[in-house]
């Protein structure tokens, strides 16, 4: 059996090209829906499971060790530490990892204004005015180097 030519040589292959018009909501859950409303209220939300004690961020409705329902959700310090981070275009995006929690968060890192970034610096979250907030991620507009006490 022989493939059709169009099959060995995908140039003789017939083809047209379009397009189609898509729109779409992507549904955050239930646990995105918290961490939203969390932002836009100017929080950082978790969620820690009741058999383990881990607490997650993002929040996860389910743990993923017990496979326990998550229902609590706790209320994270805004004060992290830069896990790794990269630099493009005068921009630094960073892995920021909080005390207790398993996750992190991946944002915006406001360079600092003398010395470099580097991993192990105390970051905090500086968040936008509340009559800015839209309840995501930008809510938060961006981690800013804490100065050492
Ligand atoms: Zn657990």
């Amino acid at each position: 059996m022989s493939l059709p030519d169009g099959l060995r040589n995908t140039s003789q292959a017939k083809n047209w090209v379009d397009s189609l018009p898509l729109s779409y909501k992507y549904s955050a859950g239930v646990s995105g829906q918290r961490f939203a409303e969390g932002l836009k209220q100017g929080k950082i939300l978790g969620s820690k499971c009741s058999k383990c004690g881990e607490t997650f961020l993002p929040p996860s409705l389910y743990c993923p060790n017990c496979f326990v329902y998550s229902s609590e959700y706790v209320e994270i310090p805004p004060y992290g530490e830069i896990y790794s981070f990269a630099e493009a275009d005068g921009k630094a995006i960073a892995l920021i990892r909080f005390q207790g929690v398993t996750g992190g968060l991946i944002h915006v890192v406001k360079r600092p204004s003398a010395g470099k970034l580097k991993i192990g610096l105390r970051v905090s979250a500086v968040f936008r005015p509340a009559e800015q907030r839209k309840g995501d991620l930008t809510d938060i507009e961006f981690f800013e180097i804490r100065p050492h006490t």
